[in-house]
């Protein structure tokens, strides 16, 4: 794939000691190649090239200690400028509700985004009324409604006899009647572009007149995404776009040329079937994930997201109080199971060289958690929470109850308190840190 080609054409950048005009040219017809054949619009590749290429020949790289380096550097930075530079979060209206509507061809996954998006808007504490305007596809308003069941987000609807420029108008009164936050409008597609369906949207948006049109896209569509996106662009105006499927063997050349082609940004990208797949959209991951430098900041997302917010607010409460029990600790590393296996997220960290992955047991660290769930769980009440009772005698009890031994049983004590000394100065770091919190 792209970022492998990548990878080669770098390493044999890295490899060199200085570089003359022809290695980086060399080095430029390979990254072209690689894009063009990832599916990246050809008038983008050419321009990126050409100012890639510029920068890349200039004094500044020809006399730097690392050459190499420094055009990577290069690439990564014109990559990410390319996508839009930073992120583009969805906007909210001034004035409740804020309407959203899913604009996009049947099966690029607007009635899936429509229920992703609620789900990810609930979490910053926004009311959402979801509407189901698409009347053609079978089944399409049961499909929004199950959805909606799945998140507790109520959906709107007028049945499949109505004309979908009602059922918007209707869903929005509805919204306002109810003070939600948030509409957002699940409209029908087609399998092409076709005069009806546009004129179709562009009188629901008439009528409604939406704070974001958002186009949903699949990106597994690579080069017709990008067209698509053009068209929904010229006769909608749309405000940005969503990616979806970028789970799948996409080529990467949609999320490249997307904003270059139509100038709207990608504000989201769907990463799954699951409601909780979707991605805030941010250029400069992506850039270091097409490049293959790893992303370890979504690593950290995937943390924090993974670990419930209430319960790592008491966790610190306690802390702070000495409370932090191995009842605590317990339930602290369910949370981290949480996350996935250990395997998918050493994935994520940047310059590791995953081919080697497979001869590290990262099993045994799991079996390890197994360890240490099965001894507290041996444990009886008052032993959990105050482990200095816990003696010899107990300590053979609690070894036979959970199959491991003494020094098992010791270690883990032992790291315990290790454990609670240093979660005590983080807890205690924390409390001075202001809490930065996610916010439109
Ligand atoms: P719509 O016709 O635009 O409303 O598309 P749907 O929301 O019905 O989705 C079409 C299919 O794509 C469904 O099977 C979804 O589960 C699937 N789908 C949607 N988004 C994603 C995604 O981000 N990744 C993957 N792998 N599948 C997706
Ligand atoms: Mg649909």
């Amino acid at each position: 794939g792209l970022t492998h080609k990548l990878q080669e054409t770098f390493k044999k950048l890295r490899g060199k000691g200085k570089l003359t005009e022809k290695d980086v040219k060399e080095a430029m017809r390979e990254v072209k190649l690689a894009l063009l054949e990832a599916d990246v619009n050809y008038k983008v590749v050419k321009d990126f090239i050409n100012s890639v290429s510029q920068r890349a020949v200039g004094q500044e790289v020809m006399e730097s200690l690392t050459p190499g380096q420094h055009v990577i550097k290069i690439v990564n930075e014109e990559l990410i400028m390319l996508m839009g530079g930073r992120e583009s979060k969805i906007n909210i209206s001034p004035k409740p509700p804020t309407v959203i509507m899913l604009v996009g061809l049947q099966g690029a996954g607007k009635t899936t985004m429509a229920a992703k998006l609620a789900l990810h808007l609930k979490k910053s504490n926004k009311s959402i009324l979801l509407v189901a305007a698409d009347v053609y596809r079978p089944a399409a308003i049961k499909q929004l409604q199950i959805l909606g069941g799945q998140i507790d987000v109520p959906v709107f609807t007028l049945g499949d006899r109505a004309n979908p420029v009602d059922i918007a108008k209707a869903g929005v009164e509805n919204a306002k009647k109810n003070a939600k936050d948030v509409v957002i409008i699940d409209t029908a597609g087609r399998l092409h572009i076709d005069q009806e369906l546009m004129e179709e949207l562009q009188n629901i948006k008439s009528e409604v007149e939406p704070f974001e049109t958002l186009l949903v896209v699949d990106a597994m569509t690579g080069q017709d995404a990008v067209n698509v996106a053009q068209s929904f662009n010229e006769k909608l105006d749309i405000t940005g776009v969503i990616l979806t499927k970028l789970d799948g063997d996409t080529r990467g050349g949609a999320a490249i040329s997307v904003k270059a082609v139509t100038g709207k940004p990608i504000k989201f990208a769907g990463v799954g079937e699951k409601l909780s797949d979707l991605e805030i959209f941010y250029p400069d991951r992506m850039a270091s994930r097409i490049l293959g430098m790893g992303d370890i900041l979504s690593l950290i997302e995937k943390a924090q997201q993974t670990i419930d917010e209430k319960k790592a607010l008491e966790m610190q409460q306690k802390l702070e109080k000495h409370e932090f029990t191995l009842e605590d600790f317990l339930d602290q590393m369910s949370q981290m199971k949480k996350m996935g296996p250990l395997k998918d997220l050493i994935k994520m960290i940047p310059g590791l060289d995953t081919s080697k992955l497979d001869d590290i047991d990262l099993n045994e660290n799991e079996k390890e958690m197994a360890r240490i769930e099965a001894i507290i769980k041996s444990m009886t009440k008052e032993e959990r929470k105050n482990p200095s009772i816990i003696n010899s005698s107990r300590k053979k009890r609690i070894a036979k109850g959970s199959g491991t031994t003494i020094q098992d049983v010791n270690k883990l004590l032992s790291n315990f308190e290790q454990a609670r000394k240093m979660m005590k100065q983080f807890a205690d770091m924390q409390k001075h840190m202001k809490k930065g919190k996610f916010k439109f």
